[in-house]
């Protein structure tokens, strides 16, 4: 039986991430395969959440899904719906987030079979990310396709910049991301990691054109991605044509599903 785990790491460098000690998602990187890629950028769209998440979970690029910046003006999900919207016409889906807009603007969609959503904003995202957590560690057996937000590293990084804070915040996402794996239940799991734009170094923030804030990686290990695969020409929008590919389900988006692109 199919399975799906992804998880979203908001505003994390991957830079930081390999100097972090992040020994959870570095297994996945050395069983799975890595991708980099740039995010658009000013005037397509701002290198930010609402544009990042919209073309991870769609799987094309904002002149289709219609999100330039965190306002949402002009989304175009009803045409280009998130995979697991997608995938929950035949299997059970489920999604948490601290972010709340990614559900509040549909980015993961109400036919998700269970959308479960906290609030990052009021409650800060170190308390959000550890109760999606415990949430979502109650579920995995209980569902085929899941998608999973943690949002503190952003947080941090906006407001202490990128420094030790950030590193430690990235640690404890890992540690979310160690229970997560192990709550999972049995099944031919394809896990995939994710962040939606990057930060500036070392002061913190993002939305424009700079390199370290438009950069973002892609870890996706499991069936039909070989250890150590590195896909040429990869991109954010490559995460839900990988996913559908899972389930064997195919729609037309900008992104290349990795089973393919690595053979
Ligand atoms: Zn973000």
């Amino acid at each position: 039986m199919r399975k799906l785990l992804v998880v979203g790491m908001d505003g994390l460098n991957w830079t930081v991430a390999e100097a972090a000690g992040m020994p959870v998602l570095k297994g996945l990187a050395a069983e799975g395969a890595v991708g980099h890629s740039l995010v658009p950028c000013p005037p397509v769209a701002e290198s930010s959440s609402g544009p990042g998440w919209s073309t991870i979970a769609t799987g094309v690029w904002p002149d289709k899904h219609g999100v330039r910046d965190n306002g949402f003006a002009g989304a175009r999900y009803a045409a280009f719906p998130d995979f697991l919207t997608r995938i929950s016409q035949r299997y059970r889906t489920y999604s948490a987030v601290g972010w709340a807009e990614l559900h509040r603007r549909g980015t993961f969609g109400p036919e998700v079979g269970v959308r479960v959503t906290f609030d990052g904003e009021a409650d800060g995202y170190d308390a959000a990310d550890a109760r999606v957590t415990a949430d979502a560690t109650g579920r995995l057996r209980d569902v085929d396709a899941a998608f999973v937000y943690l949002g503190h590293t952003d947080d941090v990084a906006h407001t202490v910049g990128t420094g030790t804070a950030y590193r430690v915040a990235a640690e404890e996402q890992d540690r979310q991301l160690g229970r997560l794996l192990a709550a999972r239940g049995p099944g031919e799991w394809l896990v995939i990691v994710t962040t939606d734009h990057g930060h500036r170094v070392p002061d913190g923030g993002h939305g424009g054109c700079r390199e370290d804030e438009r950069g973002t990686w892609i870890v996706a290990a499991g069936p039909g991605i070989p250890a150590g695969a590195r896909p040429p020409g990869t991109g954010q929008v490559d995460v839900a044509a990988t996913a559908l590919y899972h389930f064997e389900l195919t729609a037309e988006l900008d992104g290349r599903p990795w089973q393919e692109a690595v053979r």
